[in-house]
């Protein structure tokens, strides 16, 4: 059966746009572009996830912002009892060093954006096609390779990892590396503690 040319050119045209509306139609989402926010310091939602403009800076707040909550008051209550046990002045400032770490590292994954997909109007090539792609019928939006749909936070986010509670939200592919760098940095300051607490002299009985 002879290969007809004229609709594979045009099959493979159609690939071409698709691929350009593909890149417009999967931008990750981002505050200055995505939301239109009515002045500096006011709110809009992403699904469940809360985003405050503070300021020009997005801070997106997700659906468990409770657990983060507890997170936080946890990392601060391992600080605030080691300042308290240490018996030397290298040891108050090690310990005010970590636990400023693990808060700061901590605070950078939790408000950021997991790379959440925008509602953008997918083109009428795409929709030709889309008997061939993975679409999200809540966001409205056809799917990228690894993007998927939280059921957490209600929306699509790109290269999605895991919905993480501690996090209060998802972890993407804009908050991986962030979320890699609170591990390390919060193991890390355990350690310490651990080792100081180790390198203490018994108390006498
Ligand atoms: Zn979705
Ligand atoms: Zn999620």
């Amino acid at each position: 059966m002879p290969v007809d040319s004229t609709t594979l050119a045009e099959r493979a045209e159609a690939g071409q746009v698709w691929e350009a509306a593909a890149v417009e139609a999967y931008s990750s989402f981002n505050v200055e572009a995505g939301i239109d926010f009515p002045d500096p310091w006011s709110y809009s939602w992403l699904g469940r996830i809360l985003v405050f403009n503070f300021g020009g800076h997005g801070l997106y707040v997700g659906p468990h912002w409770y657990c983060s909550v507890l997170m936080l008051g946890f990392i601060l209550a391992v600080g605030l009892f080691q300042c308290n046990s240490v018996t030397s002045l290298e040891q108050l400032a090690g310990s005010v060093f970590v636990t400023i770490l693990s808060t700061v590292s901590f605070l950078r994954c939790a408000l950021s954006n997991p790379g959440v997909l925008q509602k953008n109007h997918v083109p009428t090539v795409a929709e030709s096609l889309s008997m061939r792609v993975r679409r999200c019928d809540i966001c409205q939006i056809t799917q990228p390779r690894g993007c998927q749909h939280c059921q957490f936070c209600q929306v699509c986010v790109q290269g999605h990892d895991h919905h993480c509670p501690w996090m209060g939200k998802c972890i993407g592919s804009n908050n991986l590396c962030s979320f890699y760098t609170f591990l390390f940095c919060g193991f890390g300051s355990l350690a310490y503690i651990l080792l100081v607490a180790l390198a203490q002299p018994p108390t006498p009985a």
